[in-house]
Parts: C-alpha cells; sequence; structure tokens
C-alpha cells in the first residue's frame, strides 16, 4: 500500500504482481499438492498404501509428469517441503519439472495449527520463528510463491472475536515476510463446513472473517497486487438439511467477496474444503457464471477436489498409471473450464468424482 515508510521497490512490486497474475492467468489454477507428511498418509491408507517417502514421491511424480497440456489449466503447484526437494526417476528436481511446463512453484510455510486456550478448541496457525529466512531460502531453491493455511469454524459461539482478530494478524504477518523475500503470499483463512449452519450464516461469517482479513493486510502494508486470497466457497454447513443450488452457493460467496476483498487483489482461489470433485468444479462455474460484477480472477486452488479421483485410479499399482494421469488431467481441465465459467457436465456424472470428501475438523 501506499504509506511513508517503503516496504518494496518497484521492481518488487511489479515481480509480485507479475508472479500473482502468472497464477491465475485466464483458465488457469492452482494443484494444492502441499499435504503434509501425515494427511498425505491418511490419502494413501484409502488405497492400502504404505505411507514411505519413495511412495509420495511416486505420487507427486505421477502428477508432475502428467499431459504437458496441464500448463493450459494449472498455472501453479503448491508443495510441501519434502516435495521441493525431491526429484523424478531420470534424477530431475521437481520444482524444475514443474517451472519446465510454464506453472510456478509454491510453497507452504505454515507450521499446522494451535489452540488457542480458552477459547471452544479455535486455533491460530504457527511458523512466524525463522520464516523471513525460510523464505529466503525457498526463493533460492526455486520458488516463488507461498501458502499459510488459518482455519476457523462455525458455530453458536465461533468464530470468537479472538480467533478472527489473531488469524486475521498472523496472515497479514505472514504475507508482509513473504512479500520481502520475494514470494507472493497465498492467504487462506479456511473456514471449516463442519455443523448444520445455514448458507446465510456463512456468508455472514465469511463476510467477518475477511473484512478483518483485509483490515490487518491493511495495517501490515501489504501490497494486494502481489497477494492471493484462498478462501471457503460459502456454503450451508456440511450437516445442513437444507442444500443450496450452485447458483444459491455463487451468489452468496460473490456476494461475500464483493463486500470484502478489494478490487487490487488479483485472484481468488478457492479451497474445495471436503466438497465433491464434481460438486467443486459445478460451484466454481456457477461463481464464474454470476451476473455480479467480479474484478478479480476467481479460481481454483484445490487438493482433494483435483486428487481423488486419481488416486482411486492409481492405487499404488505402476500398471495404473496412465489411467491416473489421465484422471488428473481431465479433472484439471474441467476446473480450468469452470474457471471461465464454461465447463457444461457432460452424460453421466463419474460416480468416485461425485463421492464426498468431508472429513471433520480437517487438519492439511
Ligand atoms: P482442499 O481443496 O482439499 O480443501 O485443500 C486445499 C488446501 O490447500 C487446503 O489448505
Amino acid at each position: 500500500m501506499t504509506h511513508q515508510f517503503t516496504a518494496l521497490t518497484p521492481e518488487q512490486k511489479q515481480e509480485l504482481s507479475s508472479i500473482a497474475q502468472r497464477v491465475v492467468a485466464t483458465g488457469k489454477g492452482i494443484l494444492a499438492a502441499d499435504e503434509s507428511t501425515g494427511t498425505m498418509g491418511k490419502r494413501l491408507e484409502k488405497i492400502h498404501v504404505e505411507n514411505t517417502e519413495e511412495n509420495r514421491r511416486y505420487f507427486r511424480q505421477l502428477l508432475f509428469t502428467a499431459d504437458s497440456t496441464i500448463s493450459q489449466c494449472i498455472g501453479g503447484v503448491i508443495f510441501f517441503h519434502e516435495t521441493l526437494y525431491q526429484k523424478t526417476d531420470a534424477g530431475v528436481p521437481f520444482p524444475n519439472l514443474v517451472k519446465d511446463k510454464g506453472i510456478v512453484v509454491g510453497i507452504k510455510v505454515d507450521k499446522g495449527t494451535a489452540v488457542l486456550t480458552g477459547t471452544d478448541a479455535e486455533t491460530t496457525t504457527q511458523g512466524l520463528d525463522g520464516l523471513g529466512e525460510r523464505c529466503a531460502q525457498y526463493k533460492k531453491d526455486g520458488a516463488d510463491f507461498a501458502k499459510w493455511r488459518c482455519v476457523l469454524k462455525i458455530s453458536d459461539s465461533c468464530p470468537s472475536s479472538l480467533a478472527i482478530a489473531e488469524n486475521a494478524n498472523v496472515l497479514a504477518r505472514y504475507a508482509s515476510i513473504c512479500q520481502q523475500n520475494g514470494l507472493v503470499p497465498i492467504v487462506e483463512p479456511e473456514i471449516l463446513p463442519d455443523g448444520d449452519h445455514s448458507l446465510l450464516r456463512c456468508q455472514y461469517v465469511t463476510e467477518k472473517v475477511l473484512a478483518a482479513v483485509y483490515k490487518a493486510l491493511n495495517d501490515h502494508h501489504v501490497y494486494l497486487e502481489g497477494t492471493l486470497l484462498k478462501p471457503n466457497m460459502v456454503t450451508a454447513g456440511q450437516a445442513c438439511p437444507k442444500k443450496p443450488s450452485p447458483a444459491e452457493i455463487a451468489m452468496a460467496t460473490v456476494t461475500a467477496l464483493r463486500r470484502t476483498v478489494p478490487a487490487a487483489v488479483p485472484g481468488i482461489c478457492f479451497l474445495s474444503g471436503g466438497q465433491s470433485e464434481e460438486d467443486a468444479s459445478l460451484n466454481l462455474n456457477a461463481i464464474n457464471q454470476c451476473p455480479l460484477p467480479k474484478p478479480w480472477k476467481l479460481t481454483f486452488s484445490y487438493g482433494r477436489a483435483l486428487q481423488a479421483s486419481t488416486l482411486s485410479a492409481w492405487a499404488g499399482k505402476p500398471g495404473n498409471l496412465q489411467a491416473a494421469q489421465a484422471a488428473f488431467t481431465e479433472r484439471a481441465k474441467i476446473n480450468g473450464l469452470a474457471s471461465t465459467g464454461s465447463y457444461v457436465q457432460s452424460g453421466q456424472k463419474d460416480k468416485a468424482a461425485s463421492q464426498s470428501l468431508f472429513t471433520a475438523s480437517y487438519v492439511y
């Protein structure tokens, strides 16, 4: 932002804004492949594959070596620390492989959540200690953007004002440190879908949380043109008996974003948050078709909703490699279309793609 003590040179700003724009170029979104070792273990367990470093490497290689046409719909990939330093069978470092496809490399830099004592098990996110040094090293090692996930939950008493203020502030401090080190911060204040709350309650909470986040980013002099937002879509709680349609979700989501997210932010990349692959695509498509003016790119940064059918097609068997890569390419293409509102569902829905990917109190 414009202020008395300059934080970034014009060249640094230019670099940050051009990285952000490359990630969310028209028709492109993000593959979130930054599951921690524990989370990856849960994914692998479902397909009866052991959670070894080699199996994690093999699965990420499967994703990163998929058909080169994915670079038309994937603008960025978020890595976990371990993956940033892994290589293909042929010895090519993963970051080089991804960059050679014209895809921007990102890195998860938070260190997970910690309970805010005296609250109803609400959390903040840790990892600020030494963050500047880690960001500088990641930049040298090929990353150009970063991700930090904060988690809020909805109940009668949550999110508390403490949880909202603390998470907004830690996201802003993280964003400021990233920008000083040449990394575009993805600001992720995820509001969990757990609960039976209505669409309207989710919209209210989303507006409160995002308003606090953008106030904090402003207080910390974060350069918004060099950031990306990764929010939840506004949906009804996972256990709410009334299921809103994609058009209703789209209207509530775009309304909340228009009220809180400055137009200077180049892109908003939704998380999938336990939606089925197909729902995540249909909702993103509806969001892009929403008739309200939308000053930012509205795209995806999906983890579960980009990998679920790939994982089940692979099932840990080398013979399934091609089928698994085809499943990934298909999902990536569908989401690329949804990011411009041009996805038309064809024929019957694939069964695996329609399965809910919800896990209670999700940890990444
Ligand atoms: P999901 O799309 O699986 O919700 O996860 C995306 C992510 O990166 C969460 O931090």
